[in-house]
């Protein structure tokens, strides 16, 4: 695939101070610019950032997860659970999930392949709720935090949050994360219960929880960047 031939998005951003450039399995190439960068400057903006094009796309490409790639999975390993689960895919009316231990049958109207991932992160989301509330809520028991709550959900941007009340929210991707990094996340946000910002005491109080918190942060950062295209789908890119 020629980088040249993915499609483009132009959107215009009132608070972007600067161009910003992205390139996503489920969008194609994404152009955000601020209202002064007219947009006859998008093919000049594109060759002067061919070089950082090319380098994401062979990057997206060996994963199986550069645009218009099927990044639908025939297996889905969840280090958290130490399990790999296998996926075959049918045809259908309408989409269906079905799941028996560790088989899944994805059934979608002919290649309606946005639909399947969303599936798949309803999946996901049930199974984070199954194994990632209990997990919150031992670590919280085990260092004496008390959270109000824990809620499971498929969130684009963060690994987990804590409201202001000590509601905690994770991520459902935390599966694919091995439990010392699970860990990790669960940790922070604990400890964002007594302590609301990143500030030194916070980070005091993390680093005893977690010793490891340096290397595992780092860890975490790049998991992100390796999550599965499918993850990643939202709603609004279903039929794209
Ligand atoms: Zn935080």
């Amino acid at each position: 695939m020629q980088w040249n031939s993915i499609p483009v998005t132009v959107t215009r951003n009132p608070r972007a101070r600067k161009v910003w450039l992205k390139m996503r399995s489920c969008r194609g190439i994404e152009v955000v610019l601020p209202y002064r960068v007219s947009t006859s400057e998008v093919p000049s903006i594109l060759e002067r950032h061919k070089s950082w094009l090319m380098e994401r796309l062979a990057d997206l490409e060996t994963r199986g997860q550069a645009p218009g790639q099927n990044p639908l999975p025939d297996a889905v390993t969840l280090a958290f659970l130490n399990r790999e689960y296998f996926v075959a895919y049918g045809e259908a009316v309408r989409p269906e999930l079905h799941v028996a231990e560790t088989q899944l049958r994805v059934l979608l109207p002919g290649g309606e392949t946005g639909a399947g991932a969303l599936l798949l992160q309803m999946w996901l989301a049930d199974l984070g709720k199954c194994h990632l509330v209990p997990f919150c809520r031992e670590v919280a028991q085990l260092h004496g935090v008390s959270i109000s709550g824990v809620r499971v959900r498929n969130q684009a941007g963060r690994w987990g949050s804590c409201s202001a009340r000590g509601g905690i929210s994770l991520n459902a991707k935390l599966l694919f994360l091995p439990r010392p990094l699970a860990r990790n996340v669960v940790l922070h946000e604990l400890c964002h219960v007594a302590h609301r910002n990143h500030g030194p005491a916070f980070k005091a109080a993390l680093r005893e929880l977690d010793p490891l918190t340096d290397e595992h942060e780092a860890r975490i950062r790049t998991a992100w960047e390796e999550l599965p295209a499918w993850t990643k789908w939202r709603r609004k890119d279903v039929g794209a």
